[in-house]
C-alpha cells in the first residue's frame, strides 16, 4: 500500500501507550519505555493468564548487554533472578556432516591485517601445513570448548546469557512496575479501529473494560491480534528457504555442570537445542512438518534428552517469515507478532530489542507521521533480511545428503544476496559486513568454514609472509589464547560464586 509520507497519521501528541501482551516482548517494551520516557507517558500493559507465553526464548546474543546497560540492570541481580548462565557461542553438531562439529563463538578470531582479514593468513597457513583449526585462534571459542569462563578486563570476554524466559518476564515486570507501568490482567476480546480504519482506537477486555490509547504496541505473539488480525497487515512467508515450521519443547533436570554454550544438534529433519540454566536444561526439537510428524518429533526429542523430564512436551507451530510492515497507523508490532525466522542463532530477543531502540529513536512524541513509519519499516526490513540470509546459510551449505530434509536444503535456490556472499567467499575468501548488519565478518567466516565452505584463494598479502614468519604469527596467537583459557575457572564454579554474591 502506497501512502503519502507527508501525511500525519495522528496529530495529537502520544501520551497513552497500550502494550498488548506480556511475554518477553511486552515486558521488554514496558521496561525500556518506562525507564526512558516513563515520566511523560501513561503506559499500560495487558496480559492474560489464560493465554500462555511461548516461553522458550532462552538463548541470547551479546547485544542483550546493551539493552541491560540502557536499563541500568545489575548483571548479578539479573542472573540470580533468571537462573542464568553465561553463553560464549553455539556448538553446531552434525551440521556440516554427521559426526562433525564446530562452534560459532562470539569472539574475534586471530588478528586482521589492514588489507585482509585473519582468514587469509590462516588459509595460507593451512595450505603450507602451518595452521591448526580455525577455532584455535579464538579465545571465547576455546574457553567454551574447555567449559571455562570469567569476566576479563576491558570487555576482553564477549558473552551473552542463557536465561529462564518466564523468570525474565517476571523480573522485567517488577522493573517496569517500579517505573510506573500499570499491568492489567485480562483477555482482549475486541479491537476497535478508528474512523480511518488504519489505526486502533481501543481494546475491549472480557471484563467489559475498554482501553483507549494514542500508540498501541502489539506484543500478542503469533496471534498478532492488532497488526495482523485487526489491521490486516500481510505476512510474508519465507518457508521456501526456512523449512522448519514446528518445534517441540520440554525441560529436564541438569545432569552435570552447565556448559557455556548452546548445543545445536542437527537431526534428520531439523535440529535439537540444549540450553543449560542454573536450575534446569531447556530442550527442543525444531523440525519440518513436511518431513516429520509431531509424534515422531516428540519421540525423537524424548530419546535424545539427558536427565529427568520435568515438563510435558509442548508442540509449537510457526510460519517462518516477516510481516510486511511492523508499524502501521498507531500500531507497532514487536516480538513474534512482527514475524519469526527460527531460533537457530538466537536472534529473536535481539530483534525485540532493536525494535524497541528504533521506536525510541523515532518516538512520535508530537504526533505520528507517515515518514517516520516508512523509515521504521525500511530499517526493520533491511535488518531482518541479513539475518534471514545468515540463517539460511547454515542449512544450505552442508555436505549432508542423508535425508530428504537435508537434500532439500542443499538443493534449494537461496536469495540472490546470500548466493553472492557464498560465491564471493568461495572464490576469494572475502566477506564484507553490510552497514547495520547484526552478524559481523567473523560470524560469517566461522559458519561458512564450519559448514565446509573452503575458499579457493587467499589474499596475496598473506604470501608476503614467509613460512617462518607465518608460523610465528599463527603460533603466537594460539599460545596467547591457550594461556588465557588455562587461567580461567570452570564455568559452573564461576556462575555459582558470581550469583551467590548478590
Ligand atoms: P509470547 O511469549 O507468545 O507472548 C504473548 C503475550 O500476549 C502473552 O502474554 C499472552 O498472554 C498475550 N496475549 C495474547 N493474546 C491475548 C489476548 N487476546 N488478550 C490478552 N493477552 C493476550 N528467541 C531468542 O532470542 N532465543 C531463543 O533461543 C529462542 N528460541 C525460540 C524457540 C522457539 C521454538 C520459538 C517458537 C521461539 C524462540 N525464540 C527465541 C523467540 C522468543 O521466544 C520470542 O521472541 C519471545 O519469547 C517473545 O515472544 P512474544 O512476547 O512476542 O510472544
Amino acid at each position: 500500500m502506497q501512502t503519502d509520507p507527508t501525511t500525519d497519521v495522528a496529530s495529537q501528541p502520544v501520551q497513552r501507550v497500550v502494550i498488548a501482551g506480556g511475554g518477553t516482548a511486552g515486558w521488554m517494551v514496558a521496561a525500556a519505555l518506562s525507564k526512558t520516557l516513563g515520566k511523560r507517558l501513561d503506559i499500560k500493559l495487558i496480559e492474560s493468564d489464560e493465554i500462555s507465553t511461548v516461553g522458550v526464548g532462552e538463548a541470547t546474543i551479546p547485544t542483550l548487554m546493551t539493552f541491560h546497560r540502557l536499563l541500568e540492570i545489575n548483571e548479578q541481580e539479573f542472573m540470580a533472578a533468571t537462573q542464568a548462565t553465561f553463553k560464549l557461542g553455539i556448538s553446531f553438531e552434525n551440521w556440516r556432516d554427521v559426526g562433525e562439529d564446530y562452534i560459532h563463538s562470539f569472539g574475534v578470531t586471530g588478528k586482521d591485517h589492514w588489507t585482509a582479514g585473519f582468514q587469509h593468513f590462516w588459509l595460507k597457513g593451512r595450505e603450507r601445513g602451518l595452521a591448526r583449526d580455525y577455532g584455535d585462534y579464538c579465545m571465547e571459542l576455546q574457553a567454551a570448548a574447555a567449559h571455562r569462563f570469567a569476566h576479563l578486563p576491558r570487555g576482553g570476554m564477549n558473552y551473552a546469557f542463557h536465561m529462564d524466559a518466564g523468570l525474565y518476564a517476571r523480573y522485567l515486570r517488577g522493573f517496569s512496575e517500579r517505573f510506573g507501568v500499570q499491568r492489567i490482567e485480562g483477555k482482549i476480546v475486541d479491537v476497535q479501529r478508528d474512523a480511518t480504519g488504519t489505526s486502533i482506537r481501543s481494546l475491549r477486555l472480557e471484563s467489559g473494560v475498554e482501553l483507549e490509547g494514542d500508540l498501541f504496541i502489539d506484543c500478542t505473539g503469533f496471534r498478532a491480534l492488532l497488526i495482523g488480525q485487526t489491521l490486516g497487515v500481510d505476512y510474508e512467508d519465507w518457508s521456501q528457504w526456512l523449512h522448519c515450521d514446528r518445534a517441540v519443547a520440554l525441560q529436564t533436570a541438569s545432569v552435570g555442570p552447565a556448559v557455556p554454550y548452546t548445543r545445536s544438534i542437527a537431526r534428520d529433519a531439523g535440529w535439537q537445542w540444549r540450553i543449560p540454566l542454573q536450575h534446569r536444561v531447556g530442550n527442543g526439537l525444531v523440525y519440518s512438518s513436511r518431513h516429520l510428524d509431531d509424534d515422531a518429533a516428540t519421540r525423537t526429542l524424548l530419546s535424545n534428552v539427558e536427565g529427568e523430564v520435568l515438563t510435558q512436551p509442548r508442540v509449537i507451530r510457526f510460519q517462518p517469515g516477516q510481516r510486511r510492515q511492523t508499524w502501521r497507523g498507531n500500531c507497532v508490532a514487536i516480538g513474534l507478532a512482527s514475524g519469526f525466522l527460527e531460533p537457530i542463532e538466537s536472534t529473536s530477543i535481539h530483534l525485540i530489542q532493536r525494535g524497541i531502540v528504533r521506536l525510541m529513536q523515532m518516538f512520535p512524541a508530537a504526533g505520528i507521521r507517515q515518514v517516520d513509519i516508512d523509515e521504521y519499516n525500511n530499517q526493520t526490513r533491511a535488518e531482518i533480511e541479513h539475518i534471514r540470509d545468515f540463517i539460511i546459510l547454515h542449512y544450505h551449505v552442508t555436505n549432508r545428503q542423508d535425508t530428504a530434509f537435508w537434500r532439500g536444503c542443499r538443493e534449494m535456490a537461496v536469495p540472490a544476496s546470500l548466493r553472492h556472499r557464498i560465491e564471493l567467499f568461495r572464490e576469494s575468501g572475502r566477506v564484507f559486513r553490510v552497514p547495520n548488519e547484526l552478524f559481523a565478518e567473523n560470524s560469517w567466516i566461522q559458519v561458512m568454514l564450519g559448514q565446509g565452505l573452503v575458499p579457493r584463494q587467499h589474499h596475496p598479502v598473506a604470501d608476503l609472509m614467509g613460512d617462518d614468519e607465518l608460523s610465528a604469527f599463527l603460533g603466537g596467537i594460539r599460545s596467547a589464547v591457550q594461556a588465557t583459557v588455562q587461567r580461567l575457572p570452570a564455568h559452573q564454579a564461576y556462575v555459582d560464586q558470581y550469583c551467590r554474591r548478590t
